[in-house]
C-alpha cells in the first residue's frame, strides 16, 4: 500500500547547484540529479564523518532509509565522475530545517533557517539585527563533537568518546 512519501530533514541548501565536466557544452552531456536529501546524506557521513545512526537521527528517518539514500547519492556521485556527467542538485522529498536561537546582543529569541548557517551566513535578530544568534535547541552531543574539534568555548558534556 502506497503511503505518502515522508519529508526528510535536511540542514544544507548549496549555492552551487549544477557541476559539469570542462569543455563540453552542458546542453550536449547527461545529467545525474542528486536530490537535496542525497547530499544532505553525503555531507552528513562523508564530510562531517558521523555514525550512520546519527546521521538517520538528523534527517529523522530509519536507519536503512539513510542507507538507501546514501548508496543512492554515492552511485550518482560515482556514475558523474565515472561517465563524464554533469551534476544538477535539485528536488527531493525534504523539509528545511529551523534552529532556535537567541540574540547574543539582546537575548530575543527567534528561528532561522539552518542552511543559512551553513553558508556562513548568519542569521540577523529580527529585534534589533544583530548577527550574534546563538543555537538554544543544539543537540547535546553534536555540541560536544563540535567542541573537541575546537570550534565551540565552553559548556557540554559529553557522552561521546574522544
Ligand atoms: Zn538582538
Amino acid at each position: 500500500m502506497a503511503r505518502p512519501p515522508k519529508r526528510r530533514r535536511v540542514e544544507f541548501v548549496p549555492e552551487v547547484t549544477v557541476f559539469k565536466p570542462a569543455g563540453i557544452p552542458l546542453i550536449d552531456m547527461e545529467e545525474e540529479t542528486l536530490l537535496l536529501e542525497e547530499l544532505e546524506a553525503l555531507r552528513l557521513k562523508d564530510l562531517e564523518g558521523l555514525e550512520q545512526e546519527e546521521c538517520a537521527d538528523r534527517m529523522q528517518v530509519s536507519r536503512p532509509t539513510f542507507q538507501r539514500v546514501l548508496s543512492s547519492a554515492r552511485e550518482k556521485v560515482s556514475r558523474a565522475l565515472v561517465e563524464g556527467k554533469a551534476i544538477r542538485i535539485e528536488g527531493g522529498t525534504y523539509r528545511l530545517a529551523a534552529w532556535r536561537l537567541r540574540c547574543g546582543d539582546c537575548s530575543y529569541e527567534f528561528e532561522a533557517p539552518a542552511a543559512m548557517y551553513h553558508r556562513g551566513a548568519g542569521a540577523a535578530c529580527p529585534r534589533c539585527g544583530a548577527r550574534h544568534g546563538r543555537r538554544i535547541d543544539e543537540d547535546p552531543r553534536a555540541a560536544g563533537r563540535r567542541m573537541r574539534r575546537g570550534r565551540c568555548g565552553r559548556g557540554w558534556e559529553t557522552d561521546e568518546e574522544g
